[in-house]
This record gives C-alpha cells, sequence and structure tokens, in this order.
C-alpha cells in the first residue's frame, strides 16, 4: 500500500504529510479548495467536496486504499465504491454507526459502553416526559455534522429548549436536521484517548489526556491526565471494545467526561486522528498521523510511548476576521522553551477557526507547570 487517498485535505491531513515521506507512502487528497492545508502535501488533488462520490471514484483510481480525515461522506454513494472493490481504511461499516450522534450513542450503549442518558428528539413528537427524564441544564444536540461545538447548545431552562427549537424550526424542516437531547453531564474533567487498531487486529492507545474546552472547543490539551490507574485502564478497554466492535482499521479519537465519582462516560468518538492526539507529534515516540498510516498501509504500529514526562498542547484559534499570517505573535511563542509552533497556513482567520497548535514538551509531569505554560502562550496569542 503505497498510495493513500486522503478524503479531506485540513489540518489533519496536512499532518500526515511529515509521516507520509517518513514512510515512503504518497497522499493523494480530495478536497475541495486549492487553499486548503493538506494541498501542499499532495502528490496530486482531486478538489471536490468530500462527500462527492464521484470525485472518490476517481481518488480511487490513484490510490491503493483510501481513508478519511473527514467523516462528512456520503457512506450511502461510497458503498457503491467498496462493492466494486474500493478499499477505504477503516471500511464503511466502522463509520457508519458513528456518524450520526444519536446512532453514535445507541451504538455504544448496546456495545454496553457508558454514555450519558440521551433521546432523539423527534420535534414533532416533543413532550414533557422526555424532557423530565433528562432535567435541566440538558444538551441539544444536532445529529450529523457538529464539529467544534457547532450545533451543541446546552439549555439551562425548558423556555429556552422551546425559543431555540422554534427559532430553529424553520430551518430544521427545510434542511432536515433532527436534534438529540442528552442529560448535561456535571464533569470534573474532560479527558480523551487516541487508539488505533491495525489491520491484523492489534488495539494500541495513547497516554490518556486531559482535555479543555471552553465555548465547546478545544482550548488546551495536558498529556497525560492526572488520572488513577483504574480510570486509565477503563479507558483503555473501552477503546479496546469499541475498536474491536467496529473490526475498525487507523486511528480513532474518543472524548469522555470524567465525573467527581470517578466514573467515566462517553462523549464522543470521531474515525480519525483528533485534535486531543496532536501532543503527540512532538512529545511521542510515533505520531498519531504516522500511526494512521501505518495502520491504514497495513504496517506494523509503532510505539504510542511518550519521549518526555508531560507535555501542554495549545490551539491557536482565530479570535477576529483577517488574512495575516500572525507571523510576530508566532516567533514570539516558539521563544518559549521546547515550544513547537504548528502553523496551518490556512489564508483566512475566523474566530474559533483552528489555525494552528504550540506543543510545549516540559521536563516534570506537573498539572500547575503546565497550565501556566498555557496561559502564557494564550496571553500571547490572543489579544487582551
Ligand atoms: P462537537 O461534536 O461539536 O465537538 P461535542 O458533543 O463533543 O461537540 O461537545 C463539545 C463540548 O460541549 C464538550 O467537549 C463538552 O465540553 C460540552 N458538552 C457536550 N455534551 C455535554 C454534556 N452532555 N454535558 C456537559 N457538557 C457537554
Amino acid at each position: 500500500m503505497k498510495r493513500v487517498g486522503v478524503i479531506g485535505g485540513g489540518q489533519l491531513a496536512w499532518m500526515m504529510g511529515d509521516a507520509a515521506q517518513r514512510l515512503g507512502v504518497e497522499l493523494v487528497v480530495q478536497t475541495p479548495h486549492s487553499s486548503d492545508p493538506a494541498v501542499s502535501i499532495s502528490a496530486d488533488n482531486i478538489f471536490a467536496p468530500v462527500n462527492d462520490a464521484n470525485a472518490t471514484a476517481e481518488l480511487a483510481k490513484k490510490s491503493d486504499v483510501i481513508t478519511f480525515e473527514n467523516e462528512f461522506v456520503d457512506i450511502q454513494a461510497l458503498s457503491n465504491l467498496a462493492q466494486q472493490g474500493v478499499c477505504f481504511r477503516p471500511k464503511l461499516e466502522a463509520l457508519a454507526p458513528l456518524l450520526d450522534k444519536y446512532h453514535q450513542r445507541c451504538y455504544l450503549r448496546d456495545l454496553g459502553l457508558p454514555v450519558p442518558r440521551f433521546v432523539a428528539l423527534d420535534l414533532l413528537a416533543e413532550d414533557d416526559t422526555t424532557l423530565s427524564q433528562l432535567g435541566f441544564p440538558v444538551v441539544l444536540k444536532t445529529r450529523r455534522h457538529g464539529y467544534d461545538g457547532q450545533g451543541t447548545f446546552i439549555i439551562k431552562d425548558k423556555e429556552t429548549l422551546k425559543q431555540k427549537l422554534e427559532s430553529d424550526i424553520t430551518k430544521i424542516v427545510e434542511s432536515q436536521v433532527s436534534f438529540l437531547l442528552e442529560e448535561f453531564i456535571p464533569f470534573e474533567r474532560e479527558l480523551a484517548v487516541i487508539a488505533v487498531r491495525s489491520v491484523d487486529g492489534k488495539v494500541v492507545t495513547y497516554p490518556v489526556v486531559e482535555t479543555q474546552q471552553e465555548e465547546q472547543v478545544c482550548r488546551r490539551v495536558l498529556a497525560s491526565a492526572d488520572i488513577s490507574l483504574e480510570v486509565a485502564l477503563e479507558i483503555e478497554n473501552i477503546a479496546r471494545t469499541l475498536l474491536n466492535s467496529l473490526e475498525a482499521v487507523g486511528v480513532f479519537g474518543i472524548e469522555l467526561f470524567l465525573n467527581s465519582d470517578g466514573k467515566v462516560l462517553i462523549n464522543e468518538v470521531a474515525p480519525r486522528t483528533h485534535n486531543s492526539g496532536h501532543f503527540s507529534i512532538d512529545a511521542c515516540e510515533t505520531s498519531q498521523f504516522e500511526q494512521h498510516l501505518r495502520a491504514v498501509c497495513g504496517m506494523q504500529l509503532g510505539n504510542t510511548a511518550m519521549i518526555c514526562p508531560g507535555a501542554v498542547m495549545v490551539n491557536l484559534l482565530g479570535y477576529e476576521i483577517s488574512s495575516s499570517d500572525y507571523m510576530t505573535k508566532r516567533q514570539q511563542i516558539e521563544q518559549i522553551p521546547q515550544a513547537r509552533v504548528h502553523w496551518y497556513g490556512k489564508t483566512e482567520s475566523r474566530p474559533g477557526r483552528k489555525l494552528g497548535h504550540v506543543t510545549v514538551l516540559l521536563d516534570t509531569h506537573n498539572r500547575d507547570q503546565a497550565m501556566a505554560i498555557a496561559r502564557n502562550i494564550e496571553s500571547i496569542w490572543y489579544p487582551n
């Protein structure tokens, strides 16, 4: 397997570039715009939306195997290609239960894995029994195409929920968006784990990390998370059960809630490399991107151990509409000892857009130190 077709050309595909070179693998990318980050690392690009299956048929002609950096694909249309012998890794059956948040929750629950209590919100049948089961605040999520907190709403009371649904109802009926409603989890911390499964069924996991979200967008990741061995083992088990059940091949990102009583619940599973694993580029023996390529190309998996006692990753999020490359700020951040800045080369900045990230390697495993470094980076990056 030497030519890997990648559906999606954002930063996740771009970060596969270095690993591909190291492994002697060629990447071919299907992405809508010529300015997308991964266009520069691809030997050959197909400019088309990720859900354009005709474009994927072209991609297949240029690739030995097709993988995903973006899962918002048209599974139905792609399954025709799979029937014609196109090799998708992970296979489409492993993606299918995950693309709709309600189906994903059902799949995880049916596997016996811990998830928040949830219901599908059928707008027309919305009634008080459903609501009273979950209580308030309650979390309303669009079932499909949500990312970076787009489509996730924390609703404080019944009146606000009614207003939200009524204000969105025209849009919803037109575009047939449907919702999931779930209990609000007063978590103590949010955690994540990157897990990978090889063609021959071996599963390995990275150290569990703590993720910190603000307004539902990931701001920083602390590696590894300060958790008990018991919790770490439970999370490893969850990852193993899930990837084996899906017969997945490749990297999967799993986001979790940790409650104050030590109970772990799964928030979300992404069938691809994940923001919570970016620290692995600089802080682990094998990055999640190399690991993903290794898995989908049928190679042996690499070592997931960290090469330093700790690391902190900070996302550089857009905070204005601009076409600046923020060179001065990036150089200032690079002055921080052991800091590695990864800049995605996006031509436009918008509030909340992921423009790059910084990982700082630490010589201790101290949460306060990691947080102080994160705050310093953010004070350089964000205007007061
Ligand atoms: P997305 O798919 O857009 O990333 P998520 O469903 O992962 O959205 O939610 C983003 C963030 O919103 C989570 O990281 C968490 O901080 C918060 N959140 C989501 N669901 C819940 C919940 N049930 N209870 C409490 N907070 C939640």
